[in-house]
């Protein structure tokens, strides 16, 4: 497969596709290992992983430059980065505490059996990755079911898959690693091989895929984790602070060119201060340039995915003929052979438009005012996605209680994707952006087990004669 650099547009990378016959024999050879590496203990485990991030940070450098030619972005990469070591410190720090032995106890339902339960590890987990955060969606899945005693087979995307060969010889050089962790190079036929020959699956990626993943799970009758699109919702209430909300909103929809899950889609604005929030935000970004000159700063990098340029301006167009005005940006700009586009501000925007109800993943800001709060809230519900939200107002009760209506597993207060900087707390995805156990928090670690009882009797066991017949049973 070749491999497009979204700053000049060319194709200057080949990938070399693993096969169905060679994800098999990977799975194999994993499978072989999975006994031992559990037997290890946790801590064990944990040294291993923290090995891993030592030895990420000596080949810092090559692994973020792999990332920022496939991402066309350097700082988003180190920042990217730092957050995947954050994250396998993050998790190698409290797994521990979750894997203390649980007492045995008496049962309360008879009081002569003994309960002794155990969490046995899924053997292998498969794991497929999106494009927009290479490094980071790779690893989120992968470092807790390590640590929890399962093997996994990673398949990144094939859109942006330059940081598997620094990353593989690390893990290559590290034996103890390596028979546990194995990486599928390759698309949808490498991915959907990898379903047919584990024993979960843990995706992010589009609606689209996720739902192919799930059938192709059902068939195999294994769990998919699924972590997806999204749309959204952010509401502005009268008395939030605009300087505020404005800053957070563009940070969120147009930082990393918008294409991250949990940015900000649809901004629903209170109707008393909605010229002066699309003023604001229309000065504000006054203020952004791109950076196709990395010498010269700037902070909008170029659109990763071609086809991303397409469906935004499709949107876009729906829009404008539906009545949709651009007040700043608009246009997808063709520099040096990349897609670069600004933030863009599109208002007398409603829900027929599908730049309102379809995932952008682009740095586009359409606002909408509403009248009342009931109207935001049935707004922002309006919505086939449910990954996640904003509230903004001067009175935090308030927010959290507006915050608490929208149909989301995920809502910041006062901010906007909160949820790509806080790991620890437990959050579902709601609707059509996931299915199955939250990815975060501790239940991100501890849906890797199956839970086991272990029932001791201390008594004589019952006879079948207590299942006798007799008067009293009549
Ligand atoms: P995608 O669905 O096109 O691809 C994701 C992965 O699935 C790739 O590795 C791809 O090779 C693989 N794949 C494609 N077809 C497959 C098949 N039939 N069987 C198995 N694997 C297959 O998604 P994308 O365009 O790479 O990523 C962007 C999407 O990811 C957006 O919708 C975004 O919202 C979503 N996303 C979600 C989260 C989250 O946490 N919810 C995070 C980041 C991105």
């Amino acid at each position: 497969m070749q491999v497009r650099n979204p700053r000049n547009g060319k194709y200057d990378y080949e990938l070399v596709v693993d096969s169905p016959e060679q994800v098999g024999q990977k799975s194999k050879d994993l499978r072989s290992a999975q006994a031992s590496w559990n037997s290890e203990g946790v801590n064990a485990r944990v040294n291993v992983l923290l090995k891993l991030a030592e030895k990420l940070e000596e080949q810092k450098e090559d692994i973020i430059n792999q990332l920022s030619i496939d991402t066309g972005r350097r700082k988003i990469s180190r920042i990217e980065f730092d957050g995947a070591i954050g994250l396998i410190k993050g998790r190698c720090f409290s797994v521990p505490k979750l894997m203390e032995e649980i007492p045995v106890r008496d049962s309360f339902s008879n009081p002569t059996v003994r309960i002794k339960q155990q969490q046995v590890p899924y053997e292998l987990v498969g794991v497929i990755s999106p494009w927009n955060f290479p490094l980071l969606l790779a690893l989120i899945d992968t470092v807790p079911a390590l640590l929890a005693g399962c093997t996994v087979l990673l398949k990144p995307s094939e859109v942006t898959p330059r940081f598997i060969d620094p990353l593989e010889a690390i893990v290559e050089a590290m034996p103890e690693l390596s028979r546990v962790l194995k990486f599928v190079r390759g698309g949808a036929e490498s991915g959907a091989a990898l379903v047919d020959n584990v024993d979960v699956i843990c995706f992010t990626g589009s609606v689209a895929t996720g739902k192919i993943i799930a059938m192709n799970a059902a068939k195999n009758f294994i769990p998919a984790f699924l972590e997806l699109g999204g749309k959204d919702p952010a509401i502005v209430m009268a008395d939030a602070d605009l300087e505020v909300a404005a800053d957070a909103v563009i940070r969120s929809a147009a930082g990393a060119t918008g294409q991250a899950c949990q940015s900000l889609e649809r901004i629903y604005v209170d109707h008393t201060i909605y010229d002066a929030f699309v003023e604001l935000l229309c000065k504000k970004i006054e203020q952004i340039n791109y950076n196709s000159n990395y010498e010269k700063g700037g902070t909008m990098g170029p659109l990763i995915f071609d086809k991303q340029a397409t469906k935004i301006e499709n949107q876009l167009k729906d829009a404008i003929a539906k009545g949709a005005k651009i007040e700043t940006g608009g246009t997808v700009d063709n520099i040096n052979g990349g897609s670069w586009m600004m933030p863009t501000v599109v208002i007398d925007v409603n829900h027929s438009m599908s730049l309102m109800t379809e995932e952008t993943f682009g740095p586009v800001i359409p606002v909408m005012s509403y009248n009342n709060l009931d109207e935001a809230i049935r707004l922002a519900n309006d919505s086939n996605y449910g990954l996640s939200g904003s509230v903004f107002s001067g009175d935090v009760e308030e927010a959290i209680r507006v915050a608490s209506l929208i149909d989301a597993g995920g809502m910041s207060i006062n901010d906007g994707s909160l949820t790509n900087q806080v790991f620890d707390a437990t959050k579902n995805s709601f609707k059509l952006s996931g299915l199955n156990g939250s990815r975060m928090g501790n239940n991100g670690f501890t849906r890797f087990f199956r839970t086991k009882a272990l029932l001791i009797q201390t008594a004589h066991p019952q006879s079948i004669h207590s299942q006798e017949e007799d008067s009293s049973s009549v």
